[in-house]
């Protein structure tokens, strides 16, 4: 737990700001404990027979849910999109489609 930790926040000082949205901010601080319900921690804490994600591509650990997990790929590359909206403040074209084509 403590050296994935590292991996995401390695500075102590580090302000970690969390979202607005209790349950979103519970989410993300579950996943970077690693203690959700995703396949590789069940599989750790003795509740799941299998680390394996149902897409058959890897273990489903919270690095393989959120980035490369076959069975989200549209939900993933939306998502990046987003985030690449928020940090560079260009729309991409999905997120048009998406909010505004339904
Ligand atoms: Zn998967």
């Amino acid at each position: 737990m403590g050296r994935y930790t590292y991996n995401v926040i390695p500075s102590v000082q580090t302000k970690v700001v969390f979202p607005f949205e209790r349950d979103i901010g519970i989410s993300y601080v579950k996943l970077l404990l690693h203690y959700t319900m995703l396949e590789d921690d069940s599989y750790r804490t003795g509740t799941s027979t299998t680390p394996a994600c149902e897409c058959r591509s890897g273990r489903e650990t919270a690095e393989h849910f959120l980035i490369h997990c076959t069975g989200y790929t549209q939900i993933i590359k939306d998502t990046i999109e987003v985030a690449l909206y928020i940090v560079n403040c260009v729309l991409p074209t999905s997120f048009l489609k998406m909010y505004f084509e339904r």
